[in-house]
């Protein structure tokens, strides 16, 4: 991990070496891309590929107009959109150490250059099964092969597949820039609490080892592939005796019903079996529909009832499902 700042010696590529940065654009990309590195190339004045953490600190900090990018897949469409013109790009995609996973004191500590298709692997659900089931759910394959957990965070999209899963595991956010290392909560971020200063970079998600169910579920407006229309992750965490469930896309940022929570992990027998009564679940699913998506004029408008219906559905079924698993 970035423990310190020191001036690297990085991989440049100037508008001055066009056939260079052609050439390496065409291989790999900005960001290890290979279909969106024309853009890249043509988006921005110069591209930086650090090799580490500390040397894409540096670079950003040498830059302060350039633009950190890692898979490109949400980047790369706001360029392409005519949305963004980034003087300079730094790419991310070659630091080895954000690309996997470590094990510190009962968490695991992710790397935010982790690609959805790495999370989704099955030594990956075997360790965060909720975050596997939403890097699996995050979009098409090639979407999966090249977008990250870091991306998906700072981009912070309403629809971000990862988020409701973070915030239901109260994840901790390792954020290196020029002034050194800080950790916040990934809901600060989400919420914005807090924000990235400028030459910032998420450097790893740290998440606590439950050890216990968890479940991922996603509506979408159509079948395939897609993006939510309501998600939800829902977390058992038995040494607490809680239940934490986020509600995604509904609203700017995941939202935690907490009074919900705290009522139906009252009903749970955490030492016996934890089963609970189709009612029950039921009465939980209507909880967190109603806190999640509350009343909007009057009358209620038909779109935000079947809204609600929607997350009281993925609600009880994600409930349903942990507390069976
Ligand atoms: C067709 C399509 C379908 C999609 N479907 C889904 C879906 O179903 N579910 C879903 O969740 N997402 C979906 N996405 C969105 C996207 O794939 C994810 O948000 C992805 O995780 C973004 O990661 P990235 O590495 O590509 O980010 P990039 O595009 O490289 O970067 C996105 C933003 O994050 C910043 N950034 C990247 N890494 C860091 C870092 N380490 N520290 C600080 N800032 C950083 C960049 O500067 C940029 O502002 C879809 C995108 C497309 C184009």
């Amino acid at each position: 991990m970035c423990q310190s700042c020191h001036v690297p010696a990085v991989s440049t590529y100037r508008t001055a070496d066009r056939r260079q940065r052609r050439d390496r654009g065409h291989r790999e990309g900005a960001a290890g891309l290979t279909t969106n590195a024309p853009h890249a190339a043509q988006a921005a004045q110069s591209v930086t590929l650090p090799a580490s953490l500390d040397e894409a600190v540096a670079a950003l900090a040498a830059m302060p107009a350039a633009v950190p990018v890692a898979g490109g897949t949400d980047l790369m469409a706001a360029v392409n959109a005519g949305l963004l013109r980034p003087a300079a790009l730094v790419g991310l995609g070659r630091i080895n150490e954000i690309r996997g996973w470590q094990y510190q004191d009962g968490h695991a500590l992710l790397g935010a250059g982790l690609t959805h298709a790495r999370m989704g692997r099955p030594d990956f659900a075997a360790l965060i099964p909720a975050l596997a089931a939403a890097a699996r759910a995050a979009g098409p394959p090639q979407i999966r092969n090249a977008g990250t957990l870091g991306g998906n965070i700072a981009s912070a999209a309403p629809t971000g597949d990862a988020l409701p899963v973070l915030a239901a595991l109260e994840a901790e956010l390792i954020i290196v820039g020029p002034g050194g290392q800080r950790e916040i909560p990934v809901s600060h971020l989400l919420a914005g609490r807090e924000m990235l200063s400028p030459g910032e970079l998420i450097g790893f998600v740290r998440v606590p080892l439950l050890h216990a169910p968890q479940v991922f579920l996603k509506a979408t407006g159509r079948t395939g592939p897609g993006r939510a229309v309501a998600s939800v992750g829902l977390v058992l965490d038995p040494a607490r005796r809680g239940v934490r469930i986020a509600v995604g896309a509904v609203a700017p940022m995941p939202l935690r019903p907490l009074e919900a929570e705290q009522w139906v992990a009252s009903l749970i027998d955490w030492d016996g079996e934890r089963m609970l009564a189709p009612e029950a679940l039921e009465a939980f699913g209507e909880y967190v529909g109603a806190a999640c998506v509350p009343d909007q004029g009057d009358p209620v408008p038909a779109g935000v009832l079947h809204l609600r219906r929607t997350v009281a559905v993925l609600a009880r079924r994600a409930l349903g499902r942990a507390l069976t698993s």
